[in-house]
């Protein structure tokens, strides 16, 4: 029984740090939706417990292996058993990023986000963890203070997704991002997220009477501020815990669109490509990371792999074989993200 906060940062480290790196790279695969059962078949093929295969017709993408597959019959509560260390790291004093990558409509926001009771993502479940898990270390003289920001980025410009929709200005002050206007909101306890959140989804809707597809071609940021202290030793930490839903990964010719429409998926997919470098630059350890290149890197810069940080980028695909292009474009990102140099061809690391 862990009871003390080295103690659990003693676990953290040995479990997590040495054993899988800083940066991790986790699939979910989403179960058929009930409009899909009857007119599609699974493409999705598992292997080994940590591996997948997406097959394209006669084509098989060949087994794929990474840090974690979570099948479709995970429920939220399961996906979230699995990651709750590494959330508990932010506590710790780790700058910890959770990104949910993939195509529209692959479930990224039903990870994220979810629905009500069993059904709640990862984002509304993280503030009853880190609340109770605070609980627990205040036994041990520790006091944690939690301020919540959340911001979209649309079209290369970033929102506050929790005052009137403002627009947040990034500025780059040395190795750090200063997001000026963005609001911050202290969460005194655990209800208080569901006020927030329902904010948050509010001001999404009111944004996408511009463009109805506009929650997809957002990237959206629900940024925690952890401030921890313990008074008898005067030791405090600051730490942040970034929960992204990105928007979607589809691609523009694909997808046939003109115009507008064109210019924000070309922002995205440079967006998501930077991201992509970004990574696995900071994985092989290169000096050069290029976050400056797009606004979504500059605000995740903190919690990209970087120092004291830790990364865990989940890819989501959806099992139908209509869509194997997309699952298969979206495993080898992930793949590329997983690999520790850039440029080279996936590969395969199976046994
Ligand atoms: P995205 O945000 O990637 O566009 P969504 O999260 O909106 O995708 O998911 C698309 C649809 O699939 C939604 O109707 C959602 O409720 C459903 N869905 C996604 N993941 C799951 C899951 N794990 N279990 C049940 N339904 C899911
Ligand atoms: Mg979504």
């Amino acid at each position: 029984q862990l009871n003390d906060k080295e103690g659990i940062m003693r676990k953290l480290h040995n479990d997590v740090v040495d054993l899988r790196g800083q940066i991790r790279v986790v699939v979910r695969v989403r179960p058929m939706l009930r409009s899909e059962v009857e007119t599609s078949v699974s493409a999705i093929e598992y292997p080994t417990i940590n591996s997948i295969i997406v097959n394209q017709g006669s084509k098989s993408s060949g087994a794929m292996t990474f840090e974690k597959v979570f099948t479709p019959i995970f429920t939220q509560s399961q996906v979230f058993c699995e990651i709750e260390d590494f959330i508990l790291s932010a506590l710790h004093g780790y700058n910890v990023g959770l990104i949910a990558f993939g195509q529209t409509g692959s479930g990224k926001t039903h990870t994220m986000r979810g629905g009500d009771g069993e059904n709640e993502g990862i984002i509304p479940r993280a503030a009853s963890y880190l609340f109770s898990a605070s609980k627990q270390l205040e036994a041990t003289g520790w006091q944690f203070e939690f301020s919540l920001s959340f911001l979209e980025i649309y079209n290369n410009e970033a929102y506050d997704l929790l005052k009137n929709h403002n627009v947040v200005k990034l500025r780059l002050v040395k190795e750090t991002v200063s997001l000026d206007g963005l609001s911050e909101h202290p969460l005194k306890k655990q209800s208080d997220m569901a006020v927030l959140l329902r904010t948050a989804d509010a001001n999404r809707k009111t944004a996408s009477t511009k463009c109805n597809e506009y929650s997809s071609r957002s990237h959206a940021i629900y940024m925690w501020k952890i401030k921890a202290e313990q008074k008898s030793t005067g030791i405090s930490t600051n730490s942040v815990l970034k929960l992204v839903d990105l928007a979607g990964s589809e691609r523009a010719k694909e997808s046939g669109v003109v115009g507008q429409q064109f210019k924000e998926m070309t922002n995205i997919n440079q967006s998501l490509s930077v991201l992509q470098k970004c990574v696995s630059m900071q994985k092989s350890k290169s000096p050069h990371v290029p976050y400056r290149d797009s606004k979504l890197t500059q605000v995740l810069m903190d919690c990209l792999g970087r120092g004291n940080s830790k990364t865990m980028v989940m890819v989501n695909i959806t099992p139908c074989e209509e869509q194997a292009t997309e699952s298969k474009r979206s495993i080898e990102f992930a793949a590329k993200m997983r690999d520790t140099h850039i440029g080279s061809a996936v590969q395969q690391r199976d046994q």
